[in-house]
């Protein structure tokens, strides 16, 4: 069903740990060239680095999303076409609204959202350009769909790229680029680990009605289906992938 996906080369912002650096191996995994992009350079390398270790095909160039510039240099130094795009790259900065530092709002906004309006915009005029379309997704969260206390700018930030992404997804129909959002739940990954443990943490957990954190491998399905021609007819999408967590009133 995604063997379409193999051949194609794939970008993958943030891909220094988490989420990121689990879809660039998964799309490697299907045969796709993957170039993983983070400020992390020593990361992404080895990232990489463990891909091809493993027989696939990855390379790693050192990208900050909030930069324009460097998204442009980014894709100059692409030497091959661009045919799938996940964005990837985000920041929470939790605080109370009261509190929050206008640089901490600052900064989600620019990663969150600056970020996948850069990427995605040189990714759509490259595709553009090659002349036989493309997919991008846009890794929202369903906090851009429900809110909890002290995630705002992150909330608003999510939000606003399902917005963006329905927006890029009417534009570049025309194009034959596909635009999607995947709206992750509460998802097991290193940086969170801890905060799950906690009790507030596992409060959290209780209100999800699957009762547990999903697992990064539980996204697999959902972004192959918007990488390859399985998702052929879906654009300007929000897929949620929660263990029920948006029906539930709690
Ligand atoms: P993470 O902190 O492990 O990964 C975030 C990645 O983004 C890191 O590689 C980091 O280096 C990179 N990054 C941050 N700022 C960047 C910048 N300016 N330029 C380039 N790269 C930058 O977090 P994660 O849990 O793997 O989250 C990945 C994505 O999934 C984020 O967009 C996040 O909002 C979203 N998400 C995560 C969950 C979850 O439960 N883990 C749920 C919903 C959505």
């Amino acid at each position: 069903l995604f063997e379409d996906i193999s051949g194609k080369t794939a970008l993958v912002t943030g891909a220094s740990g988490g989420l990121g650096l689990h879809f660039a191996t998964l799309l490697a995994s299907q045969g796709a060239h993957v170039i993983l992009a983070a400020r992390n350079v020593t990361a992404i390398e080895e990232n990489a680095l463990a891909i091809r270790t493993r027989g696939g095909s990855a390379e790693a160039i050192a990208l900050d999303v909030t930069v324009s510039n460097g998204v442009e240099q980014l894709f100059a130094s692409i030497d091959r076409e661009v045919d799938i795009v996940v964005n990837n790259a985000g920041i929470s900065g939790g605080a109370a609204v009261i509190d929050q530092s206008e640089a901490d709002f600052d900064a989600v906004i620019d990663t969150n959202l600056k970020g996948v309006f850069l990427v995605a915009q040189a990714a759509a005029r490259r595709m553009r350009d090659q002349g036989h379309g493309g997919t991008i997704v846009n890794i929202a969260s369903i906090l851009g769909l429900r809110v909890i206390g002290h995630l705002a700018a992150y909330a608003a930030s999510k939000a606003a790229v399902i917005q963006l992404t329905k927006s890029m997804a009417l534009e570049w129909a025309r194009h034959g680029i596909r635009v999607n959002a995947l709206c992750p739940g509460y998802i097991e990954t290193p940086i969170n680990r801890d905060f799950f443990q906690s009790e507030a943490g596992k409060a959290l957990v209780n209100r999800i009605p699957s009762r547990r954190l999903g697992l990064p491998e539980e996204l697999d399905g959902p972004l192959l289906l918007l990488c390859s021609k399985a998702g052929s007819y879906m654009t300007g999408s929000a897929l949620v992938v929660d263990g029920g967590h948006l029906v539930s009133s709690l």
